[in-house]
């Protein structure tokens, strides 16, 4: 398409510069309103449809630039070879389509092309066309929305898969957390029973000491030098008692610790990536 302001021709063969207002076809040049006004009274050209300047600058480029005038004879297309599939006038007819045998008159070969099935069918064509590479665009725009949606949805699943490792800590904490009651318990029952047992040992041994003290205390010095046999023989035994005990496993301080499951202790340095993300390509048909 022109784009700029164009200037009638004619007057510019005088040298003057004066914008067109229209374009006549068959003349092939543009008219101020005054050539026009010349053109439509001349014998010639009175029957010439001229079209508004604006309307020409909108025609398609391609179609504006089709010649309606033979550049080697500057007269005006009025034959149509089929042969050679071109126009041409009436002096070309000697010089090039002499032997042609399919020689029509323009007229009749343009004539109604506008309403012509093959100009209905282009047009049918190019609508089609232009429907299916909009269609194509409403896709890749939908496929561009579409990322916001995937986004969500992995957002979720990565959330879902989150809470679940939580949710499966949280138990396994719990878990742990009983198993260290039932041993805290069971160990602290052991414990009572140590106790108890190294109660009723220091019970006898504060006996011994009770005796002594009232033996002591006795004025007969003979039930006390024998009295001393027998509560020998009690401490001795206490203190054997208390030797075993060295030995004995019941005796040794427990802890209780806890020993991590490798996998956790590698969690951070194993696991790098929730996922892998990847763009998978499906055709869209
Ligand atoms: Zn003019
Ligand atoms: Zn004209
Ligand atoms: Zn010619
Ligand atoms: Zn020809």
């Amino acid at each position: 398409m022109m784009s700029s302001v164009p200037i009638c021709n004619i007057c510019l063969t005088d040298n003057i510069t004066k914008s067109a207002s229209v374009w006549c076809s068959e003349c092939e040049e543009t008219m101020c309103n005054d050539c026009e006004r010349q053109h439509g009274r001349m014998s010639l050209s009175k029957n010439h449809k001229t079209i508004p300047i604006k309307d020409y600058q909108k025609l398609p480029s391609s179609v504006a630039a089709i010649k309606q005038k033979c550049v080697r004879h500057s007269l005006r297309f009025d034959f149509y070879c089929v042969i050679h599939n071109e126009p041409f006038c009436v002096s070309c007819v000697a010089e090039k389509h002499g032997t042609c045998q399919k020689l029509k008159p323009l007229s009749e070969v343009v004539g109604g092309v506008k309403s012509s099935a093959a100009f209905t069918d282009l047009e049918d064509r190019a609508k089609d066309i232009s429907t299916l590479i909009g269609d194509l665009i409403t896709e890749k725009q939908n496929n561009r929305t579409s990322f916001g949606v995937q986004k969500n949805e992995i957002i979720s699943e990565v959330q879902n898969v989150r809470a679940a490792i939580n949710d499966h800590l949280i138990k396994l904490e719990t878990d742990l957390l009983d198993k260290f009651d039932n041993m805290e318990k069971k160990q602290n029952e052991n414990i009572d029973n140590v106790i108890e047992k190294l109660s009723e040992m220091r019970k006898k041994v504060e006996n011994i000491c009770g005796d002594l003290e009232k033996t002591k205390q006795h004025p007969s010095n003979f039930q006390a030098f024998f009295g001393i046999y027998e509560l020998n023989k009690k401490i001795e035994i206490a203190e054997k008692c208390w030797m075993s005990l060295q030995t004995d496993q019941t005796m040794n301080t427990f802890n209780i610790h806890i020993e991590f499951s490798p996998i956790l202790m590698k969690f951070e340095k194993d696991i790098k990536e929730l996922g892998k993300l990847e763009v998978k390509s499906s055709s869209s048909k």
